[in-house]
């Protein structure tokens, strides 16, 4: 079977940059490798609160963004996740193959949960693991290409994917998570010790800004003391996370970054980050607008469910018969 790629963005905010350099940008050239299903993670965004009107326009914007990151949508397969009911049932099957204790060790529920009350705490933000696991095994997805923080998510998923199989058969196929060499985990600007969230959204860049703003906020991130441009990420965090954000955009190495900087000053070096990152995000925006207006995300969305229901549906009555669900 030929290679399917699969993954899911959350309409939990704004996107940044960080969503942009970690997957969006690199997954048009996805479908030169195989089958690609891509979706937009409403069920996951509702892990925690979120305001039914913002939800929906996230959802929108989300489409678009994915179309304008140039998308061919004749080839892609692009759609809510709550369009494919089979996610959820999915969901109710595989939480009985994962358990309290590895779930308790994820560290996004330690992040997001860190400052709530317990008695606050959703069971979806807990069990948020298992309807990933879920998302990704209804494709036979063999890549997921995600963020450094999504890694310890898929191998998870890896582990119940062995498990399950040990069980009943040969029945799941095996994912692997693949990150970007250089822009796997981009940091906020105005503490370059966090990452970059759009659901905590201090020192962000997001995809929407209107470019002035681009500009100003990476003329005032956060730098480090000395004066060189270089890459060390424990001493000079600020400069790193910069020098990641020019190199992944210029598609080199840090490297190859490094030396284009060798004396430069801290205010000249920012000064070429800006025209990268404005000079990019130019021409996205641009494209973002017309597929908004148009409401050409709408067709595309429609198709995109009818092909992953069908798809997802043969792994679930795949799946429900090995566990011995009886299907009449
Ligand atoms: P939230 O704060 O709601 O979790 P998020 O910005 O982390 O939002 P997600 O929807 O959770 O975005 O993740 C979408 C994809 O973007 C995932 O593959 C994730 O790993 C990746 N990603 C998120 N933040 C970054 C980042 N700072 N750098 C690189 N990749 C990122
Ligand atoms: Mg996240």
């Amino acid at each position: 079977m030929a290679e399917r790629i699969l993954t899911g963005i959350k309409p939990t905010g704004q996107l940044t940059l960080g969503n942009y350099i970690g997957v969006l940008k690199h997954l048009p050239k996805e479908v030169d490798r195989g089958e690609c299903f891509y979706f937009i993670a409403d069920l996951h965004a509702l892990t925690l609160p979120i305001d039914p009107e913002v939800l929906r326009q996230n959802s929108i914007d989300l489409a678009c963004f994915y179309m304008a990151a140039g998308l061919d949508t004749s080839k892609v397969t692009l759609f809510l996740q709550s369009s494919v009911s089979a996610h959820a049932e999915m969901n109710a099957i595989m939480q009985n193959y994962l358990y309290m204790g590895e779930l308790s060790r994820m560290t996004q529920f330690k992040d997001k949960s860190a400052k709530m009350k317990e008695s606050a705490i959703g069971l979806g933000l807990f069990a948020y693991p298992v309807l990933m696991a879920s998302d990704i095994i209804l494709y036979d997805a063999s890549i997921v290409p995600v963020g450094e923080d999504q890694k310890q998510h898929v191998e998870l998923t890896r582990d119940l994917v062995n498990r399950f199989n040990n069980r009943y058969g040969d029945i799941l196929t095996m994912p692997k998570p693949e990150m970007r060499k250089v822009g796997a985990r981009i940091m906020s600007l105005s503490d370059p010790s966090k990452k970059m969230s759009k659901s905590d959204p201090k020192g962000d860049i997001f995809l929407k800004d209107d470019l002035a703003v681009i500009r100003k906020k990476i003329m005032s991130a956060v730098t480090d003391s000395g004066s060189e441009v270089k890459y060390d990420v424990e001493n000079k965090p600020g400069i790193s996370n910069l020098l990641t954000i020019y190199a992944s955009l210029k598609d080199i190495s840090i490297e190859e970054a490094e030396e284009e900087f060798v004396g430069y000053r801290y205010g000249d070096f920012k000064k070429a980050v800006a025209d990268v990152v404005v000079n990019e995000l130019e021409a996205f925006q641009k494209k973002y607008r017309e597929i908004l207006e148009s409401k050409a995300y709408e067709k595309v969305l429609v198709e995109g469910a009818k092909k992953a229901n069908e798809v997802a549906n043969k792994t679930l009555n795949r799946v429900k018969k090995a566990v011995g669900l009886l299907s009449l």
